[in-house]
């Protein structure tokens, strides 16, 4: 194996090319000579395996597309920092180079100025910080490495403060805290969007959009879900709320308690189990918790009208959302809803730097998305999830750098 500089990137549409630093104490992870043989590769532009010795970092990243970014004048890509403890490298991989795809649908549709990628990075994330911040510090050289192709941001197993962490060593991060310049929590944003998203689909559904006495149940009412039954109860809405962790079940529900004693128009709550919330008698279900929860079981026992949430992958397999278009119910394609997250992030990345009120303006625009695919929906009697799937298609071929 050759020393060099750096570590190890896999170019486009080739074999992989290992390399590694003895000065920097890069090697590389035990895998892959043809990642473009893997089942979930589609085409991706790079997909760099990352592994250092001292700080004991395992981490790849997968840019699937970039797109020229007016802003920066170059191709760049965005997306989340995952850290999870999986089970084997493999396993890694399939998911980085799936989600690094989905990236690019939802950044197509949300009209930000970036491809779609993503970032695994394999651990613990309840390790000791301090334990936590040498891998961050070494992901943080990576990112350097690669002049931001790739711009990382928060997701599963990071916190705000570790975006703060590895902004202090790169440039290339995005989603760090206000008195960083930065976005901080997506989470509030992206429970707009689902909640704007929800208000049309009740306009289809229902002919009139708002929530005002609608039933609505959250599967999952951790940092999305919270907000999303705020702004629900706020605008009249009975919402039923399950969560699996009982702390946050009860935090969530004295929040909820003070706001019902705020305004007489304001909405209900009551707490169900998480095994019953998606077989409710409800208008709509917002799944905000872990993905595939419509699959063979779930679909047959719903009683809802309307499926919008947070969740990512909610859909099982590709076939399960025209399960439910057969079944009558209206899908709100996820990664079109649940892009406030992205879009919020993504203005900090603008000349003018962030600002909430353009965050609010843009994620607006999500539901004029969501209506959009409903009426090509109907018009051309496709599934709503289909329809997403085309345009973004469409737009990624567009943008093609
Ligand atoms: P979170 O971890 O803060 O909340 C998830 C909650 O779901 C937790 O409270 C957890 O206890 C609960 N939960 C887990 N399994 C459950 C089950 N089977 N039934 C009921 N509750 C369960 O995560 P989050 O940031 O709120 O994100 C929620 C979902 O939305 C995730 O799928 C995430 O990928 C997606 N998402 C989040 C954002 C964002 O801005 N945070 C953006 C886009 C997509």
């Amino acid at each position: 194996m050759q020393h060099s500089e750096l570590l190890l990137t896999y170019p486009i549409h080739g074999a992989t090319v290992w390399a590694e630093s003895n000065t920097q104490g890069w090697y590389v992870m035990g895998g892959w000579k043809h990642v473009d043989s893997h089942c979930e590769f589609d085409g991706h532009e790079e997909v760099v395996f990352a592994s250092d010795k001292t700080s004991g970092l395992r981490a790849i990243i997968a840019v699937h597309r970039t797109f020229l970014n007016p802003h920066s004048g170059k191709p760049q890509s965005l997306g989340g920092i995952r850290m999870v403890p999986y089970a084997t490298d493999a396993d890694a991989l399939t998911d980085v180079l799936r989600l690094s795809k989905g990236m690019s649908y939802k950044a197509a549709l949300a009209n930000v100025p970036f491809g779609g990628a993503k970032s695994v990075i394999i651990g613990n994330p309840n390790m000791l910080q301090a334990d936590k911040e040498k891998l961050l510090a070494a992901f943080a050289r990576v990112l350097d490495k690669l002049h931001g192709t790739y711009v990382g941001a928060e997701d599963m197993g990071m916190k705000v403060a570790d975006m703060d962490f590895i902004r202090r060593k790169t440039e290339w991060v995005a989603g760090t805290s206000g008195h960083m310049g930065g976005s901080g929590d997506p989470s509030r944003m992206t429970a707009l969007g689902v909640f704007a998203s929800i208000e049309i689909c009740f306009e289809r559904v229902f002919g009139n959009p708002s929530v005002f006495g609608r039933k609505v149940s959250i599967s999952g009412v951790g940092n999305v879900g919270r907000n999303l039954a705020v702004l629900l109860m706020k605008n009249g809405a009975h919402v039923y709320i399950a969560d699996t962790n009982s702390a946050t079940l009860q935090s969530v529900g004295s929040l909820l308690f003070d706001e019902m004693q705020k305004g007489q128009r304001t909405g209900t709550f009551t707490v169900v189990e998480p095994h019953e919330c998606h077989a409710l008698d409800v208008d709509a279900y917002a799944p905000c918790a872990g993905g595939a929860i419509l699959n063979d079981d779930t679909i047959p026992r719903l009683r809802c009208s309307v499926v919008a949430g947070s969740a990512n992958n909610q859909l099982a397999k590709t076939h399960h959302g025209d399960m439910l278009h057969e079944r009558g119910i209206l899908y709100a394609p996820d990664y079109v809803v649940n892009a406030g997250g992205l879009i919020n992030v993504s203005i900090e990345t603008e000349p003018g730097g962030y600002n909430e009120e353009t965050a609010q303006e843009r994620v607006r625009h999500i539901p004029h998305i969501v209506r959009q695919i409903f009426m090509r929906s109907e018009a051309g009697r496709i599934a709503p999830h289909h329809v997403a799937d085309r345009m973004a298609l469409e737009i990624i071929e567009q943008k093609r750098v």
